[in-house]
Parts: C-alpha cells; sequence; structure tokens
C-alpha cells in the first residue's frame, strides 16, 4: 500500500482500477489487452513498424542529400535493427503469449536490450544501445499516437493517472469512463482543475511522482477532498474509506432539498449564486442545483472539443440552448479567452509563447482575431433574444482594450441590423477583473462597464507572480493570501462607490470558507462550479453576515497566510462545528 499527497481539486472518494495513460519519454506501465484484441494488436505493432520504416527512409535520404552517405549510415543501422527477426518475434510473443498490449510490449523488449547492451563494455556497443532507444521512442510515440485515441479505447470505468492532461484532452473526455482523475503535475488554478470540477469528476493534481510505481489494473482509492491517492489499500483502509463514502453520499443527498430555496444568511442577507459553465448541456446540472443563473460561460472549449473552429451557428446554437434552458435567468458569456492550449497556431497562426499567461491571451487574441472575434460576438448577440444574455470581456488590462472591444460589439450589432437579423438592443456588457492593472484603476473603467466579475484564478496568478498550473509553486497559489483579499476588498469599495454590480466567478467562490470570506469582505454575488453550488448555498443558509465579517475582519489583521488559514479554520469551526469536513 502506497499513498500519494496531491491537491484537492473536485471532491469525492472513489474507488477501482486505475488507468495509467502512458506518455512517450515517460515510464511505460504494463497493460494487458483481451484475448480477442491480440491479432489486432499485432497487426498494430506491424503497421507502425512499417511506419517506422518509411519515416527512417525519409531522415536517411535526406541526410544523405544534406551531409552525404557517412551520417545517412546511422539511420542505415537504425533500418536493419527494425529488421530483426529475433526483436520482432520477442515482442510479438509478449502480445500473443503474455497478452501484453504493443505499447508494453515494445517498451518491455527493448529495455530489457538496452540494459543487456549497456552492460557490455565494448567500443561501439553504447551508440548500438542509443540507437535502440532511439527506435522505441519512435515506435512509442507511434502506437501511442494522440492520448485521446488511447482514452477512446476504455470501455468500462477506470481512475485515471497520468503525469498531466491538457485541458483539450479533459474537454474530451468521455465521463462514463472515468471515475476520478489523478495527475503528477499541475495546479488547483489551472484549466485542467477547472474542467475536471466541471465535469464534476473528483479530481486531485500534483500528486506525483507515481507512474514509476504504479500499473494499470492496480486498486486505487482517490479521496479528492483529502488530497490523498492511495494505491492497493490494505483492507482496514479500504473500509475506512468506505465508510467515508457513505457519508459524503448522505450529505450530497441532504442538499437536493435546497434547489428551490434562496440563499439568505441567518441574518437575512441574500447572496446570489450563480454556477460556471463550460458547456452548454451543463446548464441541466446547473438547474438541478438550484444557481440562479450562468455568471460565467467560458466559451473556449467550444473550440477545444472539435478540431476546426467553431462556425457563427456553432457558437449561437449553444449559446441560445444555455439561455432557453435558464428560462430567463442571468447568462453571462465571456467571449473566448485560451490560457495555454495549443491554440495559437490554429488562431491566428502564430508560434506556441514562451510565456502564453502573459502573451496573447484574452481580448488580446480576440482583437487580433477580429473575424472569429466578431462571429462570436454576432452569435452572442442572435442569442440575447432567447433568455438575459449578457457578454463579458476577459484579461481586460487597459481602458483602451475595453473600448475597442466594445467597438467591435458596435460594429456586430450593425452587421446584423443592416441583415434585419434581431438581437436584444443594450445587452449588458461587462468585464472580468483578474489583471492586477484593473484592480489599481477599476474606477477608471466604471464608466465603460455594466458590471464587473472577479476572476480570482487569474488575479492570483498575476497578483502573486505564480503560475496558476504549477504545482511547484503552488504553495504561494492562495485565495486568502493578504495581497490577494486586499485586491478583492478594493474591487468591492470601488463598485459601491461607482454603484456597478460586482461578482466573483474565480475558483475561490467554490471554497466554502473562502465563500464566507468573500462575503465578509462584501460580495454578494458569486458563481461557483456547479458542482460546489449547493455546499455554498447550504452554508450561507447557515451563517450570519455579522459572523462572516468578524472571520474575514480578524483574517485580515494576519500578514502570513499559515496565520489567515488558521485564523478562518479556528473562526469557523468554532462557528459552525461539522460544516467544513472535506470541503477544503
Ligand atoms: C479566473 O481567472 O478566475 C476566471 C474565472 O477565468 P479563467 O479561470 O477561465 O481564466
Ligand atoms: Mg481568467
Amino acid at each position: 500500500m502506497r499513498t500519494f499527497q496531491g491537491i484537492t481539486v473536485s471532491q469525492g472518494i472513489v474507488f477501482g482500477e486505475c488507468f495509467v495513460l502512458a506518455s512517450a519519454g515517460l515510464h511505460i506501465p504494463k497493460q494487458y489487452i483481451e484475448p480477442h484484441r491480440i491479432e489486432e494488436e499485432i497487426s498494430r505493432f506491424l503497421s507502425v513498424i512499417e511506419q517506422a520504416k518509411e519515416e527512417i527512409a525519409v531522415n536517411r535520404d535526406s541526410t544523405a542529400a544534406a551531409l552525404g552517405t557517412t551520417f545517412a549510415n546511422i539511420f542505415e543501422a537504425q533500418l536493419m535493427i527494425l529488421q530483426d527477426e529475433k526483436l520482432l518475434s520477442e515482442i510479438k510473443s509478449r502480445i500473443v503469449n503474455d497478452r501484453f498490449t504493443a505499447v508494453s510490449a515494445v517498451s518491455d523488449i527493448i529495455e530489457n536490450r538496452i540494459r543487456i547492451l549497456r552492460k557490455i563494455e565494448f567500443a561501439g556497443i553504447a551508440e548500438k544501445a542509443n540507437d535502440i532507444k532511439d527506435i522505441e521512442k519512435r515506435l512509442l510515440r507511434l502506437l501511442l499516437g494522440g492520448k485521446k485515441e488511447l482514452l477512446d479505447t476504455l470501455r468500462t470505468p477506470v481512475i485515471l493517472m497520468a503525469n498531466n492532461l491538457t485541458p483539450s484532452e479533459t474537454a474530451n473526455f468521455d465521463k462514463r469512463y472515468i471515475k476520478a482523475i489523478v495527475t503528477e503535475e499541475g495546479g488547483v488554478g489551472g484549466h485542467t482543475a477547472i474542467l475536471a470540477s466541471a465535469l464534476d469528476i473528483p479530481c486531485v493534481v500534483g500528486a506525483g511522482p507515481f507512474l514509476n510505481s504504479i500499473n494499470t489494473g492496480d486498486f486505487v482509492i482517490v479521496d479528492a477532498g483529502g488530497a490523498k491517492v492511495i494505491v492497493n489499500p490494505d483492507e482496514t483502509t479500504q473500509n475506512k474509506y468506505r465508510d467515508l463514502a457513505e457519508t459524503d453520499e448522505s450529505r450530497i443527498i441532504s442538499f437536493v432539498s435546497l434547489r428551490d430555496v434562496e440563499t439568505i444568511t441567518t441574518d437575512g442577507v441574500k447572496i446570489d449564486v450563480f454556477a460556471n459553465i463550460e458547456f452548454p448541456h451543463e446548464v441541466e446540472n446547473v438547474l438541478e442545483r438550484g444557481a440562479e443563473g450562468i455568471g460565467l460561460f467560458r466559451t473556449e472549449f467550444l473550440f477545444l472539443t472539435q478540431d476546426s473552429d467553431p462556425t457563427e451557428d456553432d457558437h449561437f446554437n449553444s449559446y441560445r440552448r444555455a439561455a432557453e434552458s435558464m428560462n430567463g435567468k442571468p447568462v453571462i458569456i465571456r467571449t473566448f479567452d485560451f490560457g495555454d492550449d495549443k491554440i495559437l497556431d490554429r488562431l491566428a497562426g502564430l508560434a506556441v509563447e514562451r510565456n502564453p499567461a502573459l502573451g496573447l491571451r484574452g481580448i488580446r487574441l480576440a482583437l487580433m482575431c477580429r473575424e472569429l472575434f466578431l462571429s462570436q460576438l454576432r452569435a452572442i448577440l442572435r442569442a440575447s433574444i432567447y433568455g438575459d444574455v449578457r457578454v463579458m470581456f476577459p484579461m481586460i488590462s487597459t481602458v483602451q482594450e475595453l473600448l475597442s472591444a466594445k467597438v467591435e460589439l458596435r460594429n456586430a450589432e450593425d452587421e446584423l441590423r443592416h441583415n434585419n437579423i434581431p438581437f436584444r438592443e443594450n445587452i449588458q456588457v461587462g468585464m472580468m477583473v483578474e489583471v492586477p492593472a484593473a484592480v489599481a484603476v477599476l474606477d477608471h473603467f466604471a464608466e465603460h462597464s455594466s458590471f464587473f466579475s472577479i476572476g480570482t484564478n487569474d488575479l492570483i496568478q498575476y497578483t502573486m507572480a505564480v503560475d496558476r498550473g504549477n504545482r511547484n509553486v503552488n504553495q504561494l497559489f492562495n485565495a486568502e493570501d493578504p495581497a490577494v483579499l486586499r485586491m478583492i476588498q478594493q474591487c468591492v469599495k470601488v463598485s459601491k462607490e461607482k454603484n456597478i454590480s460586482l461578482s466573483l466567478c474565480g475558483q475561490m467562490a467554490s471554497v466554502p470558507r473562502q465563500a464566507i470570506l468573500l462575503a465578509g469582505l462584501g460580495v454578494r454575488s458569486i458563481s461557483c462550479t456547479p458542482s460546489a453550488v449547493s455546499e455554498v448555498k447550504s452554508m450561507f443558509r447557515k451563517i450570519s453576515i455579522v459572523d462572516c465579517e468578524k472571520v474575514t475582519k480578524e483574517a485580515m489583521k494576519y500578514s502570513q497566510i499559515s496565520d489567515v488559514k488558521q485564523c478562518v479554520k479556528y473562526l469557523l469551526d468554532s462557528l459552525m462545528p461539522d460544516a467544513f469536513r472535506n470541503t477544503g
């Protein structure tokens, strides 16, 4: 039994077999196939051998042309290895007799050869070992293909364990087969983490390194709330977690009754609890949980779930579905904001940036990809007649950016008007407050924005200079950090002075303890991940605003994050014993 500690992304206690998602270049776990798939696996292996030969031959020819035949001989030697019948039949035997997948068989046999070769101290042998390693890498790359293809082979629910996942990989999961996600890398604010919680899949990130010590098929317990992953647990541990899972289940069932009740604190203050979505189909879940609207529709995921850019009608259909299903409740659609996915190349023909978080993100990219932006704006406007649709711009750093974005919105309106296409005149236009520069001069934005929505995921990232998806610096990524709390306090002050409505849609709103701090700071509207809506509603109905304010006031006296956390925990545990088990 081994335990790995990571970072909680979304709650839940799950048991089951794990599926290790291998990546070329990283440890390849042993994976087995069903007997009826042996033939298919052998032919996949043989066709990859042919592909590898073709690739190597191309390398040989281009090297010969550029550098001469002596250098090209390196590739000739590699081709000979691929024709080594003994090697090929050993690999085939692993597949046929031991039911290894082609990936596991290639790695097992070739790694074994390399180990033997490296023990021999003889001139030229080390080179041969390197050649074989190179071949192994090539074969694994061809066999593994994209992670998506691998995941498509899943037919039973598993706990997915991987080094890391990109947002587009997570966005394309078939939820039926993924019970929980555990990654070695990653931080709590990353988009993969956000997606996992949107999909309501228990998830722990930053729990590595573990790939060297687990194999597909190992029995695993994921206690996502406790950020723990237990591989091959003993019986006592299994029993303990089965009991905990049952308690958790009854706690979740108790939330159902909250669907139709308003969120009012014990001293009568109303808190608006909205939900964040990434896909239009999440709206049903949002309604089920009793959210009062969509506080953030992250539209970039429409791009990540398909290979080509969504058309104006693809956008329109998604937004219309969300607006209609919400039945008159607000739906705040945020124009696309790509973080770190490899999308720049596709959208703007630009190479991946060295520092994407500080590069062409959010509104910067939208203003550059004008046609794409206009088509999204037209779609939002067209959907606006089907509900209370509002538009929001991401990553606004300067007033000029907000003004330019609004010009494009007016252009989109003009085009629709010109073509007699109906839309809601005077649609509400707001902005995300997630860059410290915007906080510093928020008063300047007031006359140009109908509402503000604080994005703490980025606000923390940029305030603390800490990559939101990097577990190495995760200890600095804290919503309760004194600097972050003051930023939010400043936003509340300016919004009140300027009479602009303020909400907060970062992950902070989804963590009950932190939501209390927000209420204590004067925030009266929050937007959470759908799975957190019920819990947050339930918690606010058990506390008074006076107590929220007391906790926040006390917490803000401290200069160190550890003291702030301790203070909040101490006060809330005494105010609401039992309320926070497993909620971070
Ligand atoms: C945020 O930054 O807090 C936010 C809500 O936007 P995203 O997480 O999509 O960057
Ligand atoms: Mg953001």
